[in-house]
């Protein structure tokens, strides 16, 4: 089959959403919620029908030690590194129904497409579910793209348990999937992840397709404010040592920092403990965390030095200590250029309303990016909702996504 040919393969919209809406049955929460926190019975059941969907589609399954699930189809060359996609089919609690499960879906989509049409690639295709991305009952999050990426050790891994002493190891090997397959058996030629934006832009600009070109760096600030407890009825305004006050101003010049730092920064404090919780004591102690995050890793730390600064002036206006200790950074991942150009190649190719744009949340895709060339693509969702039940991308938006990673993939392990 021609190139020529192949850029006519169109992927089945009908076939992908009914898949949507059929795992949406497996731990539904409400009308159209759902809940499959990862490695639940419920995770388990999305598994084995996901594994169903790829049997039938004549992929071989494997999993590794975190249980992340591989369908592989095989390429014209074996010798070639395999172009995989995919993303998580775990959920929130009370999460929706695309959050990661249309990434895994898209892939799956775009091989069957191959498969009707007849299309034999040169690389093998690999369709992906990572184990773990909401990190809800086992703690890190992004769990199985993390291992695979070399980021946690094999010990480390299987020491992790839930909030009930189950051991994270027990639980994979629970739901079948706690395979043998080892990284370094998988060196990957690609990886792309479609998922949902989880944000407003793409909505706003009336774009159908974001191509993503990095992931956000993270900072957490653990700020602890120190005053001195006092009685509310004796002690003047003027000689108070309040820390709840000064934890408040500092919130206000966070809030200032962010907001002069550009309109890709973000500051958030969204924990803000007084450490006496009574009407009538001036509060002497505050713990808050600050969340800074920017796509520019110089912007990310300059913006986090401004922050400390304000944290430690806003307090001694107020006649208090802040201690700030950082407890958490993530660096900014700039995905691969040439990925992110295929992106983009194939959304001007497809006739598709697209632009470029960081994501704002952390993927699986920001570790895969450790190892191998990466990129993601962003489908728009209503109203930017996401980790909530009233969750919803349209059909001919997930189609279009979709679309546009088959032929980012098949860019890749080119055609037989
Ligand atoms: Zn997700």
């Amino acid at each position: 089959m021609s190139d020529g040919s192949v850029g006519r393969v169109r992927i089945d919209a009908d076939r992908l959403w009914a898949r949507h809406m059929e795992l949406a049955r497996i731990g539904r929460v409400g009308e159209t919620g759902n809940c499959r926190v990862a490695l639940s019975e419920e995770d388990a059941e999305a598994r084995a029908l996901f594994a169903s969907w790829c049997r039938a589609a004549g992929l071989s399954l494997r999993s590794d030690r975190a249980g992340n699930m591989f369908a592989i189809r095989p390429g014209r060359d074996p010798s070639r590194k395999p172009v995989a996609a995919g993303s998580h089919l775990d959920t929130q609690p009370h999460g929706g129904r695309f959050d990661g499960i249309s990434g895994v879906l898209a892939a799956l989509e775009a091989v069957e497409t191959l498969n009707d049409a007849g299309v034999e690639t040169e690389a093998p295709l690999i369709v992906v579910n990572w184990t773990n991305e909401e990190g809800v009952s086992f703690a890190p999050g992004l769990l199985g793209s993390a291992w695979f990426a070399g980021l946690i050790a094999d010990a480390d891994l299987d020491a992790i348990e839930g909030p009930d002493g189950q051991r994270f190891a027990d639980a994979a090997a629970r739901t079948g999937w706690r395979g043998e397959l080892r990284p370094d058996e998988l060196a990957l030629d690609s990886f792309f992840e479609l998922h949902i934006e989880q944000g407003p832009v793409l909505e706003k600009e009336e774009d159908q397709v974001g191509v993503v070109t990095s992931v956000q760096g993270l900072r957490w600030l653990d700020v602890r404010v120190q005053g001195t407890d006092a009685h509310a009825g004796t002690t003047p305004l003027e000689a108070r040592r309040d820390a709840l006050l000064a934890a408040a101003a500092i919130v206000v010049e966070l809030n200032r920092a962010g907001r002069a730092a550009g309109s890709d920064a973000r500051v958030s404090v969204g924990r803000f403990r007084p450490g006496t919780d009574g009407p009538s004591t001036v509060a002497g102690c505050v713990d808050l965390v600050v969340d800074i995050r920017h796509p520019d890793a110089d912007t990310l730390s300059g913006l986090v030095e401004r922050c400390e600064a304000a944290c430690t002036a806003a307090a001694a206006a107020h006649g208090c200590d802040a201690r700030v200790s950082q407890r958490l950074a993530v660096p900014p991942r700039a995905f691969d250029p040439s990925c992110v150009d295929a992106v983009a190649a194939a959304a001007r190719a497809l006739g598709l309303r697209h632009r470029r744009l960081p994501s704002g949340a952390l993927h699986d895709a920001s570790n895969i990016a450790a190892v191998a060339p990466t990129a993601m693509i962003f489908v728009p969702c209503r109203n930017g909702v996401s980790h909530n039940v009233e969750e919803y991308a349209e059909k001919d938006d997930l189609a279009a996504g979709c679309e546009v990673l088959l032929h980012a993939m098949l860019a890749r392990s080119g055609v037989a």
